[in-house]
């Protein structure tokens, strides 16, 4: 099943091109900040679906492009993100990365970037004005939690995921010879983490090590791996996280990016395709107003 939120935080059922608004089966569903109803609706799964699928039979379709498409968990407790996690990437970027070489979220850990930053799939990504920095998308397989999960084994970590999305890891990059920001500071642009363009659910993901994960800038192929590629596999990533935190329902793993990262400028268009989860295109803007701080 694909979840989508849309418009002003809309609930949609998406089958082919079409949008069904399943909002009035969706307990606690409101326009108030913060918007959790994605969690109950995440937490209840098991006896929703049902009552989502009797709403869809009652809507009227609505086409996918006469909706813009948001976030499909509009705000979360955590956005946990695994650093470069596919052995090609690793060493590309020379001095403007962190990770040493060989290194991955087996020694080192994870980082976590700013719930602020998640954005959908037909709102720009937005980069700051007056920045002479490079800003680079990442394009990663997204795992959405869908039930709590402390010191889970890897044996049994897939139990806990409530499905997959598009993710992209937008990134301002070290420069060369300077300090070095704070992976949390150069990744939480307000817009600098796209998801989407919905929720898909597990079910229909049988197994998230085998998906291509392709990205391109405008009409040029970028990134192309497949998730059988990843040095720490999700199952092992969710093993890692609720080592040190509990993961909730509605959590967001990224689970790292590949090889083929590069820079992106306004007015580009990237595109972001995970086999079985979804397609999406976002636009690149500059931010029409400037920052106090210029980066
Ligand atoms: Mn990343």
């Amino acid at each position: 099943m694909k979840l989508a939120i849309f418009d002003n935080l809309r609930v949609g059922l998406v089958e082919d091109d079409m949008l069904f608004d399943v909002s009035a089966a969706v307990p606690g569903h409101s326009y108030a900040w913060p918007p959790v109803f994605m969690q109950t609706l995440i937490t209840g799964w098991a006896d929703l679906a049902p009552k989502l699928v009797e709403e869809k039979a009652k809507a009227n379709p609505i086409a996918r492009d006469r909706v813009k498409l948001r976030a499909p968990i509009p705000f979360t407790g955590n956005i946990i993100a695994a650093p470069a996690n596919y052995r090609k990437h690793v060493g590309e970027l020379g001095d403007r990365g962190v990770t040493a070489a060989g290194n991955s979220a087996r020694e080192v850990g994870f980082f976590l970037k700013a719930t602020s930053s998640l954005c959908g799939a037909d709102e720009p990504i937005v980069l700051p004005q007056s920045s002479g920095r490079r800003f680079d998308h990442e394009s990663e397989l997204a795992v959405i939690i869908g039930r709590e999960a402390k010191h889970v084994r890897r044996e049994k970590a897939l139990d806990h995921i409530f499905g997959y999305s598009c993710l992209i890891d937008l990134s301002m990059r070290i420069e060369p010879g300077h300090i070095a920001e704070e992976r949390c500071t150069r990744k939480s642009f307000d817009g600098f983490t796209p998801l989407g363009p919905w929720l898909m659910t597990a079910d229909e993901v049988p197994d998230p090590q085998n998906l291509s994960n392709r990205l391109w800038v405008n009409d040029e192929l970028r990134q192309e791996a497949n998730t059988s590629e990843m040095t720490v596999g999700v199952a092992e990533l969710i093993e890692l996280v609720s080592s040190v935190m509990t993961l909730h329902p509605g959590d967001i793993i990224a689970t790292g990016t590949p090889q083929g990262v590069g820079p992106v400028v306004p007015g580009d268009r990237v595109t972001i395709e995970i086999e079985r989860v979804g397609r999406m295109t976002l636009a690149v803007a500059l931010a029409t107003d400037s920052a106090p701080r210029i980066f």
